[in-house]
């Protein structure tokens, strides 16, 4: 079976991790947000990317959720006796990576070319391919004015409400031809439990990626980001709520309806089930929780066995 995910940084990337540890490693292309993207220190940081990449590579840091296992921030702190902004940490050996990206792309490479040089060293057999190689950058407009992701998302802690998503550059932008044909070629296309509003919505705003998607022959199924109402790390139920869907793996599925065959709640949402059905797609509940790698496996094998073609 090969599987193309669609993915930001938190809960696509550790399904990701699920059907890495189940399938052959080029049967998998993970399909990566770069809304979040942002240039720091001269440097292109991307950090959904990089979630792919450390969680793949087995270097994570799973207490934090982000940067590298044992990282120290050495140069961290001499930015910021610089002066530099200081509110993106960034450990010492997360800084290399964005260092080596960075110089590939200045030598020529596309974000999608460093990605793969970067995942072939980091023993990664996945496909890790960024959405598109065009700076289409999020932007969030708030109570607090319109705002860089990550101005939003760390510096303020995503704690302004949002009232609408902008994604700068998207007008001129392609989707990565890898990307588009790993959808193609894909016998199951997953829509990853993130956030689907700044995590999926920045992929599928892609006309040529979400053309794809609807083009594609594959079962195509999406996996609720939302557990019982609320969303498991952080806003996309506040900013589900702000922007006017119901904050509900029901809310979810309705964003979906169309464009996906099949919609997997969590058990705790299984009354949920005959309302998603309603909307035209098979409703699948599962345990969606992934508390451990185990779990992550679990969840990928069932969502294969659901999608599995009668
Ligand atoms: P970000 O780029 O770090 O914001 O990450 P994502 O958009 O990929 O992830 C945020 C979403 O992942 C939130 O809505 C969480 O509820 C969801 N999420 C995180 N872990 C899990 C999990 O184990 N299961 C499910 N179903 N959703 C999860």
């Amino acid at each position: 079976v090969r599987v193309a995910l669609l993915a930001g940084g938190t809960g696509g990337t550790k399904l990701a991790h699920g059907f890495a540890q189940v399938l052959p490693g080029d049967d998998l292309a993970v399909i990566v947000n770069v809304g979040d993207d942002l240039e720091l220190h001269g440097l292109h940081v991307s950090p959904d990317v990089d979630a792919l990449l450390y969680t793949l590579g087995g270097l994570i840091d799973t207490e934090r959720g982000w940067g590298l296992r044992g990282d120290t921030f050495t140069a961290h702190a001499m930015l910021e006796r610089y002066g530099a902004p200081s509110w993106f940490r960034l450990g010492d050996a997360d800084l290399a990576t964005h260092i080596h990206r960075t110089h590939l792309m200045r030598a020529g490479a596309t974000l999608t070319e460093a990605t793969a040089a970067m995942a072939s060293t980091l023993g990664i057999g996945a496909r890790v391919l960024p959405a598109t190689d065009d700076p289409v950058r999020t932007r969030v407009e708030t109570d607090a004015g319109v705002l860089d992701f990550q101005d939003y998302f760390v510096r303020l802690r995503h704690e302004p409400e949002v009232r609408g998503v902008q994604l700068a550059g998207l007008e001129t932008a392609r989707a990565s031809a890898s990307a588009v044909e790993a959808i193609a070629a894909a016998d199951l296309v997953v829509i990853g439990p993130s956030n689907p509003v700044v995590s999926i919505g920045p992929i599928l705003a892609l006309p040529e990626l979400r053309a794809a998607v609807e083009a594609s022959s594959a079962v195509r199924v999406a996996v609720s980001p939302i557990v019982a109402g609320a969303a498991l790390k952080g806003p996309a139920d506040r900013m589900l709520r702000s922007l006017g869907h119901e904050a509900t793996a029901l809310g979810v599925a309705k964003m979906y309806a169309g464009l996906v065959h099949r919609f997997v709640l969590d058990d705790a949402d299984a009354d949920l089930a005959r309302d998603v059905a309603a909307l035209g797609m098979e409703a699948d509940v599962l345990p969606t929780v992934m508390r451990t790698e185990a779990d992550r496996a679990a969840l990928a094998r069932a969502v294969m066995e659901v999608s599995r073609p009668a």
